[in-house]
């Protein structure tokens, strides 16, 4: 099917239209002439149907052995794997993702599926030594039952997967509500698993407000928990209409990620990696390089080669080859992201490069954004302390090691940090004081691997974990079983 036809919601192992027979369109950030397809604009309806799609599927998905799940998912792998420039392309014409990183994320999506299917084959549960003469104490893993998902619009193959995948190979039933900014590559997610024989029900989507069909969908009686990645508003409000119906949920939220730079460190591996970490998909990852704090020592020769790479970044619309830097997501992100460098034009910082919208007729249909340095930024400035989600990057100077860390503390958020170092014991001081979920040295605050848990401190996160196995924390509950033999043994 075209995706300019309304491919409609995956309910129930079928496509069907919203139940008020409402579409939109869905328009490429590189250009906004260019339509990408039309999606159904949903109802709260359209989701209790969904909920109870899910709801009829879950005892058949459920009681199916671990292992035929896992065939389903490992041929959704391979599925995926056969159509990855399609869904590259469409993720990169709908949300502007840099064509070369769209295939990245949809080989992550791939390896996800190969992942999680593994799990299908894995023990668990734990068998526990009883007290009690001849008797067998063990536990074993359940699901929860209808689990749903809402995902925001920047990873919308990869983090609609990796909540999914660990979800429906645990034996849970799915409902996922993608954003409205990248809803046709999560109907595209679900032919795949269409096509891969996923039973009715198991897994659906439903496209349309996030507001309407979030709050529909936490709120309906058959969800058993909720997992959330996007803003930390929207996860307060998530967190408490959970709270408030006793059903469990996860929280990934944003961050304000920091890279320090020591005197002692290869300074241009650390411009390289900063700039990747700060510029990549127009700094629209949750744990995308926000912060450079460098030591003085180094500030001068830091900043130069930090400057140097950012002015000779390819600024291009995200289906172009050569493109680094495609646009922001929407004309709203735009604006929020060309007010944060007003504040530091205002002077929270010295402009160092970029600070406007790039000029020409390449760039004149889309939400483009220059790549932006600013220097000399003080740690409190709303630029060095507020998620900004673009191209802009703080360079903030510092005394010492530990003032660095200091620095890099002192911000509500807790999600990923770096320090370039060849030092071993600054490294070690950094390790333990360091306030992230996600702790690297000499490597980018982004691209961390899938296999290993995910998730920050503070308020980047709700404590819990995402990824590798500690998604199955989450995704299971536990039960406790005693056999004792009866009369003794
Ligand atoms: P968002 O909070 O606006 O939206 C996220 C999802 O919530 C969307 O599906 C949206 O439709 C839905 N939603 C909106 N209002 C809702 C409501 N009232 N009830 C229920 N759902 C509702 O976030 P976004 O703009 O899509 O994404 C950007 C944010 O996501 C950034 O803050 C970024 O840091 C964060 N993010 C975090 C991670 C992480 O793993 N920590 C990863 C990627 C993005």
């Amino acid at each position: 099917m075209s995706t300019l036809e309304a491919k409609g919601n995956w309910i129930g192992g079928a496509w069907r239209p919203s139940s008020s027979g409402e579409v939109r369109e869905v328009r490429n950030p590189s250009n906004v002439d260019e339509v990408v397809g039309v999606v159904a604009w949903s109802t709260p309806a359209d989701v209790a149907a969904a909920v109870e799609s899910a709801e009829k599927a879950f005892r058949s998905w459920k009681n199916m052995p671990a292992p035929s799940r896992a065939r389903i998912l490992s041929k959704a792998a391979d599925i995926l794997a056969g159509r990855l420039e399609e869904v590259a392309r469409l993720l990169s014409r709908e949300q502007g993702k840099p064509i070369g990183e769209a295939r990245g994320e949809v080989q992550r999506g791939v390896d996800l599926l190969h992942y999680y299917a593994g799990e299908g084959w894995r023990s668990l549960g734990h068998v526990i030594p009883s007290a009690a003469p001849g008797a067998l104490m063990f536990t074993v893993r359940e699901p929860l039952g209808v689990v749903g998902v809402i995902t925001p619009w920047n990873f919308p193959v990869a983090i609609p997967l990796w909540k999914s995948c660990p979800a429906l190979i645990f034996g849970n039933t799915v409902v996922l509500k993608p954003a409205a900014d990248a809803p046709l590559t999560a109907l595209a997610i679900a032919s795949v698993f269409e096509e891969a024989g996923m039973p009715p029900g198991a897994f659906n989507v439903v496209t349309g407000p996030g507001s309407q069909l979030g709050d529909a969908l936490i709120q309906h009686e058959a969800v058993k928990a909720v997992t959330f990645t996007g803003s930390n508003a929207v996860g307060a409000h998530i967190a408490r209409q959970a709270a408030a119906r006793g059903i469990k949920y996860q929280l990934e939220m944003g961050g304000k990620n920091a890279a320090i730079v020591l005197a002692d460190a290869d300074l241009d591996h650390a411009a390289d990696v900063v700039i990747s970490g700060a510029m990549r998909f127009a700094g629209q990852k949750c744990t995308a390089t926000s912060r450079a704090i460098v030591e003085r020592g180094v500030l001068d020769a830091f900043t130069e080669k930090v400057v140097e790479r950012a002015r000779r970044i390819a600024v291009r619309p995200a289906t172009d080859e050569e493109a680094y830097l495609g646009p922001v997501v929407n004309e709203a992100q735009r604006q929020k992201v060309l007010e944060y460098i007003e504040l530091g034009k205002a002077g929270e910082g010295k402009l160092a490069a970029g600070g406007g919208i790039p000029e020409g007729d390449l760039y004149a249909r889309g939400f483009f954004v220059e790549p932006t340095v600013f220097v000399d930024v003080r740690p409190d400035a709303r630029i060095a302390q507020e998620e900004i989600f673009g191209p802009v990057l703080s360079l903030i100077p510092a005394d010492s090691p530990e003032q660095a860390i200091e620095i890099a503390n002192g911000v509500k958020y807790g999600l990923s940090a770096s320090l370039f170092t060849n030092d071993l014991t600054r490294a070690m001081q950094y390790i333990r004081d360091i306030e992230v979920g996600m702790v690297r040295v000499n490597a980018e605050t982004a691209g961390v691997e899938f296999q290993a848990p995910f998730g920050g401190y503070k308020a980047s996160s709700s404590y819990s974990r995402e990824q590798g196995r500690a998604a199955i924390e989450f995704f299971t509950q536990v039960k406790t079983v005693t056999i004792a033999p009866a009369g003794g043994c």
